[in-house]
């Protein structure tokens, strides 16, 4: 017997109809490519979003077809995610730090029709257009006066597009299951995949992220993505915030730590969410300049493994919580977000951080299984380690293109993530498969080595990689980058290791770095580090 409750589908133009009608007075602020800050309403967003759908409705656009965007994050990318979304598109943002070979690829392989561009990327697009035989134009995400020369052959300036188109459009209601966007993963192995996200799963991932215990996202949050739209839709917080009604702030291109003070400060943001680095930046900014961010309840730190020096750092000396996230680009991403169960509230402060440096707990609608190497299910004991399988409704089931990816099977996902769950369901990453270091036959884990380097005064940020040897296999070389007015010693970091691991976990050599080679995401590149010391000799073997 089916139960008699009405069928409508779950789309996100549903998202933005109602933030409008529920919240129009809500602003959304945007630091602008151009300068200066952008403030509106959900009202004027859901206007300029209609106008879009028929601005895109006039070049042809059909349900379906795929738009590209090389965008910061901002008001008017914003507009673009909701119209093509809203309209039955699929909106395809994509990540400017890539090479521009693999972004003729992506623009290639997604079949872009149009693609979006902020100001700051026109030379890119200009360089790649010409490969791209499918793309029938692009649109400078600017206004006429500051709309540049171009040898684009056919080039829009987005305000001009905007201008004159109606600002009420019918929104289609389709299946919930539709494609709504299109991200691909970074790619670090081979060509990147494609992740094609539902209208449904964005809805019910937008739902779940905003609960208390994930990001906790109401009208009383002031919210800044720090995460970019092109990485995994920001996280999912702008159509989650769009939910909710929060109040938004988009940084545009300015991530470093004194602008993103700035921005939270003068908007009293009560929430952010961004990978390590970036916080490395803003919390060096905030400690050399004395400052502090009052209005700041939460943070989330993830997309890599956030040192529990951070942490306790956020907590301690700002007041803020850190709430440690992991999730991937195949899971619209959230799969776990860190917050500690009641009767551990009261713990002693190193038990409670001891948890809180977890990557956390699913929320409803994302199953995690551990799979030791013999295939079977391992317990959830928090010491069985295996490859983390995941399932539920926003977890891809197959990439775009590559219906027979390897990932799937009986229904779950391989992450290549490894890991184990304790008995109060947290999850800790050990590594990913293809970091760890197998020496002598056992693993050494290098996301825990880095996370106690961190911890050393002297260090900033650390990265382990393994390098040959005869005997063992494999050995761990340390690398890390000073604090600022510091000078790490090779001795002191190990002996101050030795304290911590076992005494074959310790790294065989330490190299102090100028900086880590950064992926477009803001993640430390392993594997070009693993390229550059790939014929490293270890001192002692010399
Ligand atoms: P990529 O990093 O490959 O570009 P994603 O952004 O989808 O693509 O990253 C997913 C991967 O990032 C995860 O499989 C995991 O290895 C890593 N990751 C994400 N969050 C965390 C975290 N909190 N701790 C450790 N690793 C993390």
């Amino acid at each position: 017997m089916l139960g008699l409750m009405m069928e409508m589908p779950l789309l996100v133009s549903s998202l933005i109809r109602h933030a409008a009608a529920n919240h129009a007075e809500a602003e959304i602020v945007s630091r602008t490519v151009e300068g200066p800050i952008h403030r509106y309403t959900y009202a004027d967003a859901h206007l300029r979003a209609q106008q879009m759908a028929n601005a895109l409705t006039g070049l042809g656009i059909k349900p379906g077809d795929r738009i590209g965007t090389i965008a910061w994050n901002g008001y008017r990318h914003y507009e673009v995610w909701f119209g093509t979304s809203g309209m039955g598109a699929v909106c395809h943002t994509m990540n400017p730090r890539l090479h521009p070979d693999q972004m003729a690829y992506l623009l290639n392989h997604a079949e872009d029709r149009y693609v979006f561009v902020d100001l700051t990327f026109l030379p890119l697009i200009e360089q790649v257009a010409p490969h791209v035989p499918g793309l029938e134009g692009v649109v400078v995400m600017t206004d006429r006066a500051h709309m540049p020369d171009t040898t684009l052959a056919n080039a829009f300036c987005y305000e001009e597009l905007l201008d004159g188109q109606s600002e009420s459009f019918d929104w289609p209601v389709f299946d919930e299951n539709t494609a709504s966007s299109l991200c691909y993963t970074s790619g670090t192995t081979g060509h990147p995949k494609g992740v094609l996200y539902s209208h449904r799963a964005t809805i019910l991932h937008s739902y779940a992220i905003a609960m208390p215990s994930m990001l906790c996202l109401s009208d009383a949050e002031t919210v800044l993505p720090v995460v970019p739209m092109f990485h995994v839709n920001a996280w999912g917080i702008p159509y989650a915030a769009t939910m909710t009604g929060a109040k938004q702030v988009m940084p545009g291109p300015r991530l470093d730590g004194e602008s993103l003070w700035a921005l939270m400060d003068a908007e009293g943001v009560t929430f952010s969410a961004g990978v390590p680095t970036i916080w490395h930046g803003l919390l060096g900014y905030m400690g050399e300049n004395n400052k502090r961010l009052d209005t700041m309840q939460r943070m989330i730190v993830g997309g890599s493994a956030a040192p529990r020096s951070m942490i306790e750092l956020l907590a301690n000396e700002y007041g803020i919580e850190a709430r440690h996230g992991w999730g991937m680009t195949e899971m619209s991403p959230v799969g776990a977000v860190n917050t500690l169960k009641p009767h551990m509230r009261d713990w002693p402060a190193d038990d409670r951080m001891n948890v809180l440096a977890k990557q956390g707990r699913p929320p409803f609608g994302v199953e995690m299984m551990i799979e030791g190497d013999d295939g079977t299910a391992q317990p959830h004991d928090g010491t069985a380690h295996g490859e983390l399988k995941v399932r539920g409704p926003w977890v891809c089931r197959a990439y775009f293109g590559d219906e027979d990816s390897g990932a799937h099977r009986d229904g779950w996902f391989g992450t290549g993530d490894v890991a184990t769950v304790d008995a109060d369901g947290y999850m800790q990453i050990v590594d990913r498969k293809k970091d760890m270091i197998k020496s002598g036959g056992e693993w050494i884990s290098s996301i825990d080595l880095e996370d106690f380097a961190m911890s050393h005064p002297d260090v900033a940020q650390a990265a382990v990689i393994g390098v040959a040897h005869p005997k063992w296999d494999e050995r761990p070389l340390l690398l890390v980058t000073a604090a600022a007015g510091r000078t790490p010693d090779r001795e002191d970091v190990l002996e101050f290791l030795a304290a911590k691991v076992a005494k074959w976990w310790v790294p065989d050599h330490v190299l102090v770095v100028d900086a880590f080679p950064i992926g477009g995401t803001g993640k430390v590149l392993k594997t070009e580090l693993r390229e550059t010391y790939s014929g490293y000799t270890l001192p002692e073997l010399r």
